[in-house]
């Protein structure tokens, strides 16, 4: 498990820069140092760097030698027998070296475009021509004589009457005389992304240098997991990953799937998941009330449910009484679309709970969304005798202590409430279940915080987004997963449209005639960006259009984020009542909103929304037995944009669509917030490598729950401690 590098110098220890040579213990002059670094030595410590690029490379995340080293290329071009620019055809993607015979700068036609033009040259005497629009900046760059890598499309230029390539990207590639010229030609050449100024050439230097000190390095995967998947070592995989050997195929590099691609995607995956299964199996170690489903408790729920439950339902309650009845203490993550049922599993798993003595608690992240929470299970609860408790921010303080106090006494087994429920003095006589809406809007650290308020209390998470499978494994794999795939019977799948703004109009009728039908409507805005005053204004305005202008005779309300929590409240249940035709809203409605006889969603500037966010936003929509509608309202869309919304209109599936919005917009904006716990990967990447996260997955799963010995397991453990815990957020691994 030794990543430290064989000592070449070893009376020289972490030397700092060229000037700095003062420091330099005597005898060891500054040209000639090779320096000591292992994984953790900080880059500007790193010959070759300073302090200067430092701050540049850690602007990019790159602050130690380990950083530098996962830091894979972009892109390889292979400059092995690079083609001769006689031998260059139009249409052709190519790599050619040339050197500069001539540049020539311009300014074309009124427009100052500043068109910058490169001749190129090379021993078959053909000449190219190279072009940058606004490319004055590179009259300092390239001179004539320079010898340049040139990568981009080949045209031909009418012009010049000959070959051209716009915006090539270029390299300036050193004299012969350079002793690390041979890095940068005449092999397969890895492409970096540029870090302000260290470019793509330098980080070959630097990366070059430290592979020659590290030496060969032992390798940290478990060598029977190495041997079943065939993979290639470690030292092997980090070489080839920047300096990949003669004749690797180019596309199998630039798809990110060479063996040593493979192996290190497969070991950064291999690891989390090693973390994420150490951390569910040390949950299951814990003591935990071991609730038992008897005969009483069955008839409890029995009595309470309004309905028949879906199949689904049914086996998704099932997967969870059996972990309530376990000794330990449940993590399970209750995923369904929006409507599937969710929260009437969770009342089911509440009275298991208090059936049991203990108390129950409901998290969610918004007060609407509380009280709705707290009014549904009041309903159902009612019927069966049961209290329930709401605690939100905007109560009085009086109030809320009143509800402590019961809470702390243990008088309501049932509390439902928001972030205040997460304060010190919140204290249960007896929490065994807590339950969290809409995980990703709390981050880890509000879960444990929940969880501490009881002994150990089981734990349900349920989202209301649907979760992409890869995503799932990653941010939630320490959890165990049910999924309600089933609606309830009965529902009318929603109608989607798209319209253009300017035919708005037609819209608006549409919604009078729904209205004259007795229904109701939403129409959303979107909030952009962190600030929700422009989207509230939209909507202030639009309120205002609708309820003088198109609707006089209807009541049309508005609801935004920056009401009174009890303004908020008043509007949302005179709608639920019915006394409201038309909700104008920003998307503060866009959680667990619940209005059955609500059958059209108008939502403008769809465009500006996340494909999940739609999806929820619909699924507001479509909760009786009345035919539903969601409209679209757009601008003039670009491709992806079109793309997106045909999304919309042709699918109604949560997954599928949450599959899509993942792939268009990448795992970062996924949840749309920071403080999602997505682990920072350095070289995989959950979209495209999603074949080795499942290979890594079981691999892991099998290795943390069969180890090939008691040695393996603990030198495991003991590699993720001191390299991963952090990164990944992996809290108290082993
Ligand atoms: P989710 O939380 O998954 O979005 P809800 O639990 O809010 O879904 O349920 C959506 C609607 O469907 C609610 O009005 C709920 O009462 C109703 N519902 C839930 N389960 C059933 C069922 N088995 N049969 C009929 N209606 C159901
Ligand atoms: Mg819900």
């Amino acid at each position: 498990m030794n990543r430290k590098a064989r000592v070449k110098t070893p009376d020289v220890k972490l030397l700092p820069e060229r000037n700095d040579s003062a420091q330099c213990p005597a005898g060891a002059g500054p040209r000639t140092l090779v320096v000591q670094v292992d994984f953790e030595t900080p880059l500007q410590y790193v010959k070759g760097v300073g302090p200067v690029r430092g701050e540049m490379l850690e602007a990019k995340g790159l602050r130690t030698v380990g950083d530098l080293m996962a830091y894979a290329p972009f892109r390889y071009e292979d400059r092995t027998n690079v083609k001769s620019v006689g031998q260059l055809a139009p249409g052709e993607l190519a790599t050619v070296i040339a050197h500069v015979h001539s540049v020539r700068s311009s300014r074309l036609g009124r427009r100052q475009l500043g068109l910058f033009e490169v001749t190129f040259a090379d021993n078959s005497g053909a000449k190219i021509l190279g072009k940058w629009f606004h490319g004055q900046y590179l009259a300092n760059v390239l001179a004539p004589g320079m010898q340049v890598a040139l990568f981009g499309k080949i045209e031909f230029d009418s012009y010049s009457r000959g070959l051209v390539m716009m915006h090539p990207e270029y390299e300036i590639i050193p004299d012969d005389d350079d002793p690390e010229a041979f890095l940068h030609t005449g092999r397969i050449v890895p492409i970096y992304e540029a870090a302000s100024k260290v470019t793509t050439r330098v980080f070959r230097v630097l990366i070059h240098r430290i592979l020659e000190t590290l030496g060969g390095l032992s390798d940290p995967l478990p060598p029977t997991v190495r041997d079943r998947m065939r993979l290639q070592d470690f030292w092997t995989s980090l070489r080839e990953l920047h300096f990949p050997v003669a004749g690797t195929d180019l596309r199998m590099l630039n798809d990110f799937r060479s063996a040593a691609h493979w192996r290190l995607i497969f070991e950064e995956f291999f690891w989390l998941e090693c973390g994420l299964a150490l951390k569910r199996a040390n949950v299951r170690r814990q003591p935990g009330v071991a609730f038992q489903l008897n005969e009483a408790v069955r008839e409890k729920i029995k009595a309470m449910l309004p309905f028949k439950p879906t199949g689904a339902q049914k086996r998704v309650l099932k997967e969870i009484a059996e972990d309530m009845a376990a000794p330990h203490p449940m993590s399970r993550l209750l995923q369904g679309d929006v409507g599937s049922g969710k929260t009437l599993v969770a009342a089911e798993a509440a009275i298991i709970a208090i059936e049991n003595g203990y108390q129950t608690a409901l998290l969610a992240p918004t007060e609407i969304l509380a009280t709705q929470h707290f009014f549904y299970f009041k309903r159902l609860f009612q019927k069966i005798g049961l209290q329930v408790a709401l605690l939100v921010g905007s109560q009085s303080k009086s109030e809320k202590q009143g509800i402590k106090k019961v809470v702390g006494a243990g008088l309501v087994p049932m509390v439902v409430g928001t972030h205040a429920l997460l304060e010190e003095d919140v204290e249960f006589q007896r929490l065994g279940l807590a339950i969290i809406d809409e995980q990703h809007r709390f981050g880890v650290m509000q879960r444990l915080k929940l969880q501490k308020k009881g002994v150990t209390p089981d734990v349900l998470v349920m989202t209301a987004t649907p979760i992409p499978r890869t995503l799932a494994l990653t941010v939630y794999g320490d959890l165990d997963t049910s999924i309600i795939d089933e609606l309830p019977p009965g529902r009318r799948p929603i109608v989607t449209k798209h319209v253009t703004e300017d035919r708005i109009e037609q819209v608006w009728s549409f919604v009078g005639k729904q209205v004259g039908e007795g229904r109701q409507c939403y129409v959303v805005y979107p909030v952009i960006e962190e600030s929700e005053t422009q989207a509230m204004k939209a909507a202030e305005k639009m309120h205002e259009h609708l309820s003088m202008e198109v609707f006089p005779e209807l009541q049309v309300a508005l609801l935004h984020g920056r009401l009174k929590p009890d303004e908020k409240d008043a509007v949302m249940q005179r709608f639920q009542r019915g006394e409201v035709n038309i909700l104008v809203s920003t998307t503060v409605i866009e959680v667990g909103v619940d209005v059955p006889n609500a059958t059209v969603m108008v939502i403008e500037q769809a465009e500006r929304f996340g494909l999940a966010q739609l999806h929820q936003l619909r699924g507001r929509v479509g909760r009786g037995g009345h035919q539903s509608y969601c409209v679209l309202v757009t601008g003039k869309l670009n491709d992806t944009g079109k793309e997106r919304i045909r999304t919309m209109v042709d699918s109604s599936d949560g997954f599928y669509i949450a599959e899509i919005d993942l792939k268009l917009r990448g795992p970062g904006e996924f949840f749309g917030t920071r403080q999602s716990g997505m682990p920072t990967l350095r070289i995989a990447n959950i979209i495209r490598d999603r074949e080795i996260l499942e290979e890594a997955r079981s691999e892991a799963k099998e290795f943390i729950e069969k180890p090939p010995s008691q040695d393996a397991l603990r030198a495991a453990i003991d590699f993720i401690r001191d390299h991963w815990q952090r990164r990944y957020g992996l809290v108290q691994v082993g």
